[in-house]
């Protein structure tokens, strides 16, 4: 398909070329210098101690609850919305842990609400996973004193927010307020690599198990081996290959300089849309976080349309070449998530993932894009004679 308007459109150009070329050159692939340069210059803009570069957000999400022994004992739960990437949990279930689903705040603010946490913990609660959706900040100031009040873990999938700061101006920056926060380098985010990922932690003993636990528990990476610093290794704990290589954190340290102006870009990008659908004052139609659309990193643009008319107004965009995303269905809908997320009541997180439309957003986006998409999509929703394609 041809779009005249895709979802997202990635930022590289010469920098990350030569970047990787030079790497090349180098003659070192693998995890190393460039991996621990990126490691640095990620902890400095997120004010954090510690940041580990991984193969994924997913290997983030993994090493964060397998560091915190959430799944050491069988009927461990971890609360989490089911507005999410089923990463989060998938990993819970990976660690021998329970999901269990909160429902979120409104249809336009689509985190995770503290009184549903609330309400939700037990005995088994081991930690709380929050997404900063579309990287807009979770309420977490409630989120924080809750985990205090209840001793629980506190993971935040930031994937949606590098390089976020807080809203409520304590300087603190989205991923670095929990004890572990990861973020995600996929070709759709708002840096990319192609695939990677970052775990930050201020905790020492944390990232050094998160250390160990990415290279098999070996004392020794193979690029300290090559520097003569080092001949043999030992094995301290039973981990996984998920490392990151030196190719990648190349790319990466160039989209990391970046992502200062792209975030900024993405934010303008979503003023428009939300001042687009302002002007056109209808019920109908509302933008996610529109009352403060530059709030946070911008990774996703989302609309709430009446559900009945959802997939006749994305059939129409199809048709006039704008691309559109659903973010997200439910995970407890999922057939593999069948029994979890019983009982609970997850009426918003149902009626949102009915109603939403992911639209176009990028930094190159022109800045024309936000008013014709709107107009299209109101074109849409006035005419809904469109017979939805099955293909
Ligand atoms: C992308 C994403 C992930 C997973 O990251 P990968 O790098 O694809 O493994 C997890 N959570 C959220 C919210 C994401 O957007």
């Amino acid at each position: 398909m041809n779009w005249k308007y895709a979802l997202c459109e990635p930022n590289l150009d010469q920098a990350e070329i030569s970047a990787a070329v030079e790497c090349i050159s180098s003659a070192w692939l693998s995890m190393g210098p460039r991996t621990r340069a990126f490691e640095e210059a990620f902890a400095e803009l997120h004010g954090c101690k510690h940041a580990i570069a991984v193969s994924s957000g997913t290997a983030a999400l993994h090493l964060a609850m397998l560091a915190l022994d959430i799944g050491q004992s069988a009927d461990d739960e971890v609360i989490q919305p089911s507005i999410n990437f089923v990463a989060a949990a998938n990993m819970t279930k990976a660690v021998g842990a329970r999901p269990v689903f909160a429902d979120i705040v409104s249809l336009t603010e689509p985190t995770i609400d503290p009184e549903k946490i609330e309400l939700a913990i037990t005995e088994k609660t081991r930690a709380i996973v929050v997404m900063h959706y579309g990287g807009y900040a979770c309420r977490m100031n409630e989120i924080v004193a809750l985990c205090k009040k209840y001793n629980l873990h506190l993971i935040e999938d930031a994937c949606h927010a590098p390089a976020t700061p807080a809203p409520d101006n304590t300087g603190q920056m989205l991923g670095a307020i929990g004890d572990i926060g990861c973020f995600s380098f996929f070709s759709n985010k708002n840096m990319t690599c192609g695939e990677g990922g970052m775990i930050v932690t201020d905790n020492d003993a944390l990232a050094k198990r998160m250390r160990a636990l990415r290279s098999h528990g070996m004392t020794t990476l193979s690029w300290e081996r090559h520097k003569g610093r080092a001949s043999t290794y030992d094995v301290t704990t039973h981990g996984f290959n998920y490392r990151i290589d030196d190719l990648r954190s190349a790319i990466g340290l160039v989209q990391l300089g970046k992502l200062p102006a792209a975030n900024a870009a993405r934010q303008a990008h979503a003023k428009r849309y939300a001042e687009a659908i302002a002007r056109h004052a209808r019920s109908d139609i509302s933008y996610l976080f529109g009352k403060a659309p530059t709030a946070g990193s911008a990774h996703v643009a989302g609309i709430i349309v009446p559900a009945n008319k959802r997939d006749r107004v994305r059939q129409g965009m199809s048709d006039v070449g704008i691309q559109s995303s659903l973010h997200y269905p439910c995970v407890h809908h999922f057939s593999g998530f069948g029994a979890e997320g019983h009982g609970a009541d997850l009426r918003l997180s149902e009626v949102f993932s009915n109603q939403m439309i992911t639209l176009p957003l990028y930094p190159t986006m022109p800045e024309e894009a936000g008013e014709e998409i709107v107009s299209a999509i109101v074109r849409c929703l006035d005419n809904p004679s469109t017979t939805p394609k099955t293909t």
